[in-house]
């Protein structure tokens, strides 16, 4: 074999401290099958933590939701339930929800609805219930606006609050423009928007505006918070009394340990495509690319895995980031005007947060000699590869041993199905595996873990367990992720 080409997955201490447990890690596998799902409710409280402290460099106070969509665990979000701050003056955290079910998940796990944003389009179903609790409603269009302010009147409940959502800005004098949505309102609409805001004052409150862009792209989202502040501008010059502006989600994760690592992976699966070195994907799988006669053609469609400018830091370098036409520092802006700032980070805010354990079922070689290893899991819960994100899986093993030699496998899942392959590309380990360890994929909580799961072929789902210690070294607790409550371990930390 060539020399290995590692991916290693970023790990944090307590997740690294976890997988160094297997004495832990393998009776969990025993008794609750295989695949499993741990979630870490502390690591969760110590990222809303860095978040607020990005906050409070910047002088601003608001709210930081968790985009519920990431993760379906009841553990996370009652976690989060708990980290409200003692002061009202303190950036407070909240949930994004997107759909009944999240709200009534919301409202069980213990948020109050001055902490809940109900986002996305809404069936009536949903727009009621987060009408008669008073949730914050991101009214995703005009008409939604229109439904919200009939049920007000028609079922006598008190104002709801609304934060109306943008989307397709442009920047005056720049030829950026952010990208077609689905969702929410066009800015260049935004006068008929806050016309139907006066025009419902008595059932609807306007808070602010918000948006949500899925693009990393820093100046798209400068364009876009810049936008939003014209557009409260031109509320207050009718009346109106804006208080926040909510920027949406999309801060990324950093996945990998090694950027070189990285530069490495994607140097030599080019070469590979070309023909220049032995094939290190599947059926010669490009992500996007392929050789052709020599020349490499299409684009790499994967999620940038070694992105060190993530998370909290992202948010530090959009606020630090000067408004394309108004020439000043954005988190300046939004100090001045004293408006909160909310944010609603997803996969930021559980990077590190769980962790997806698999167990080896077989190891074998096809007829060319390529190494197959079968996992008790399928691509559906495990969805890297789905999402192009490349990333190796630590191995537990079974009984300690010695490591190496370092080998070259293809994962393969429990369905019948010639495309169920956990990784379509040759995966490095350290050590050959043996039926009986576990692969453990690393930092799953933001949408790798539960988003596309199924019951195909009858197969298990991955249950889901919240794993806890007490004190920083005292021995790992667990339990299934609905029995989690914060009062188990959760010390008076917000
Ligand atoms: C999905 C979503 C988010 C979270 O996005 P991430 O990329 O996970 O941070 C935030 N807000 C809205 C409205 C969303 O739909």
């Amino acid at each position: 074999m060539s020399e290995p080409l590692y991916l290693a997955p970023r790990l944090e201490s307590r997740p690294a401290a976890l997988l160094d447990s297997p004495a832990f890690l393998h009776p969990l596998i025993t008794a609750l099958g295989s695949p499993l799902n741990v979630v870490l409710p502390d690591q969760l409280a110590d990222n809303v933590r860095r978040f607020r402290d990005v906050y409070a460099r910047h002088r601003l106070t608001g709210r930081i939701c968790f985009a519920h969509k990431a993760n379906r665990s009841s553990a996370l979000v009652r976690r989060l339930a708990a980290t409200a701050p003692a002061t009202a003056t303190a950036t407070t955290t909240g949930i994004d929800v997107a759909s009944l079910g999240e709200l009534q998940h919301a409202l069980g796990g213990g948020f109050t609805p001055d902490r809940i944003v109900a986002t996305g389009p809404k069936d009536p179903d949903f727009l009621w219930l987060a009408a008669r609790t008073g949730v914050t409603v991101a009214v995703d269009s005009p008409a939604e606006l229109a439904a919200l302010a009939a049920l007000v009147e028609r079922f006598g409940l008190p104002r709801v609050p609304v934060l109306p959502r943008l989307s397709e800005f442009t920047a005056p004098g720049t030829r950026i423009l952010t990208r077609r949505s689905r969702f929410g309102t066009p800015a260049a609409e935004a006068d008929t928007l806050l016309d139907l805001v006066e025009k419902h004052h008595g059932s609807v409150e306007f808070t602010g505006v918000s948006y949500h862009l899925d693009t990393m792209a820093l100046a798209e989202k400068a364009v876009a918070l810049e936008a939003c502040l014209k557009v409260l501008d031109e509320s207050r010059r009718r009346g109106l009394r804006p208080r926040a502006v909510d920027i949406g989600g999309g801060y990324g994760a950093d996945y990998l340990a090694d950027g070189d690592q990285w530069e490495r992976y994607t140097t030599e699966l080019t070469r590979a495509l070309l023909g220049r070195r032995e094939p290190i994907t599947w059926e010669g799988h490009g992500y996007g690319l392929r050789g052709e006669n020599g020349t490499l053609r299409g684009a790499l469609g994967v999620y940038p895995g070694h992105r060190p400018v993530a998370g909290p830091r992202y948010l530090d370098e959009l606020l630090t980031q000067t408004a394309p036409s108004l020439a000043r520092p954005l988190a300046t802006l939004l100090l001045e005007n004293l408006y909160d700032l909310h944010t609603e980070p997803g996969r930021a805010l559980v990077d590190q947060c769980g962790i997806t354990l698999a167990r080896v079922v077989e190891v074998r070689e096809t007829a060319a000699g390529e190494p197959l290893v079968r996992l008790a899991a399928n691509a559906r819960d495990v969805g890297l590869e789905d999402h192009g994100l490349l990333v190796d899986p630590v191995l537990v093993p079974r009984e300690p041993r010695g490591e190496g030699p370092p080998v070259g496998v293809y994962l393969l899942g429990n369905l019948c199905l010639e495309s169920d392959l956990i990784s379509r590309r040759t995966v490095f380990l350290p050590s050959a595996p043996r039926p009986g360890d576990l692969l453990a994929f690393a930092n799953t909580a933001g949408y790798f873990m539960d988003f596309t799961a199924d019951h195909a072929l009858h197969q298990p789902i991955a249950r889901k367990v919240a794993v806890y210690r007490d004190g920083d070294g005292g021995p790992w607790a667990w339990c299934l992720d609905e029995q989690y409550w914060p009062h188990l371990n959760a010390g008076d930390d917000q």
